[in-house]
């Protein structure tokens, strides 16, 4: 059913007047995963479903994390919450404020969750408990965490609502999940995600299920809160497209590992991994500098399966530049330094740099 826009309401807060919660954020990295991987036993195989990510969050930083379904970016994020099935074999770190929070204890865990680290999930209506009024349910998230009088809840409800942009919150805390639209459902879900001033905020694919229009403003809120709370955002997504405006820095995977990492303009204007080429072809139309670029690295075929992963470079089955039979069939490219703290993982990173200058050149003596 096509969704309804609703308009966003200002934010009157200050800047810093949500505050974070002010937990002593590191001059260095908040969050640093190093050498992360992640494996599942199956009765197929081994399921290689992160292997060997490093990545860093600095504060108030967003950081997009893009990739195709299987690419190990929720796994990646479930393995930081500490969300994983018993089953999964993790290895690595996960430094968060300078502390590992791998295999700490699930108490732990459920203290930095929902406090310190926070997650929007893609699906609003599986979220919110059908049965309880929005503003309990909010009310419910704050009192995990905090110890409020009943006043000093209902308050604070209200402005989480406000943060969030929803019109006539003290009303709207009065209704039923079922009585929001799409994106008032999920604005209600980041205000119960951030009831608790999170200094990292991970969105899982939130704006998938949301027609374009409110995606728009769900990012937005996102953007708005991130300002107004100094926090981290890790974005994930399939949609290259989603990230171009929201994020800082965009880590790309592929097969589970990762392929591509720089700055949102260097994905964008530089991408030096044929992936990465292939996502920004299939946007509908951005900065485009050649159709028959754009064309030439389209995306066919299907991700592999992380049970039996191709030899050598596992995009090499779908790869437009790929030397096979050759070096992309037989050795794993190394994620390795191609630009100013750009890095990308194919053999090709500087024949693809090359092929870009020389269609950037025919469309500029085109133009
Ligand atoms: Fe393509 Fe080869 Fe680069 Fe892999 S290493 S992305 S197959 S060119």
């Amino acid at each position: 059913m096509a969704q309804t826009p609703e308009m966003l309401e200002p934010i009157d807060l200050e800047p810093g007047e949500t505050g974070g919660n002010g937990r002593g954020r590191p001059d260095g990295p908040l969050l640093e995963v190093r050498n992360l991987t992640v494996e599942f036993p199956t009765d197929d195989g081994i399921v290689h479903a992160v292997d060997d990510v490093s990545f860093t969050v600095n504060p108030n930083e967003t950081l997009g994390i893009v990739g195709e379904s299987g690419s190990g970016k929720s796994v990646t994020s479930m393995a930081i919450l500490g969300l994983l099935p018993k089953s999964a074999k993790i290895s690595g770190e996960v430094l968060f404020r300078g502390e590992n929070i791998l295999g700490q204890s699930e108490k732990n865990l459920q203290k930095l969750r929902g406090s310190s680290i926070a997650m929007i999930f893609q699906d609003a209506l599986a979220a919110l408990n059908p049965v309880f009024k929005v503003g309990k349910q909010i009310a419910e998230a704050i009192l995990v965490h905090q110890d409020l009088n009943d006043k000093e809840v209902d308050d604070r409800v209200i402005e989480l609502l406000e943060i969030v942009g929803i019109p006539n919150p003290r009303d709207r805390a009065e209704q039923y999940p079922h009585e929001y639209s799409g994106g008032m459902r999920q604005r209600a879900m980041i205000a119960m995600s951030i009831a608790n001033d999170p200094d990292l905020l991970i969105a899982d694919e939130p704006t998938t299920a949301l027609d374009v229009t409110i995606q728009a403003q769900v990012l937005d809120v996102l953007e708005r809160i991130q300002d107004r709370t100094s926090s981290s955002v890790m974005l994930i997504t399939h949609d290259l497209g989603v990230v171009a405006g929201v994020a800082d820095r965009v880590l790309v995977m592929y097969a589970g590992r990762q392929v591509e990492m720089g700055t949102v303009d260097q994905i964008f204007y530089e991408p030096r991994h044929p992936y990465a080429v292939g996502l920004l072809a299939s946007l509908p139309r951005l900065d485009r500098r050649s159709d028959k670029h754009s064309r030439l690295h389209r995306i066919t075929g299907q991700p592999p399966s992380v049970v039996f992963l191709p030899p050598g470079c596992a995009f090499h089955p779908r790869c437009p530049m790929a030397e096979v039979p050759g070096i992309c069939d037989h050795e794993r490219p190394d994620l390795r330094l191609v630009g100013d703290d750009h890095w990308a993982a194919c053999h090709f990173s500087e024949r693809l740099a090359e092929e870009q200058a020389v269609a950037l050149g025919e469309t500029e003596a085109r133009s």
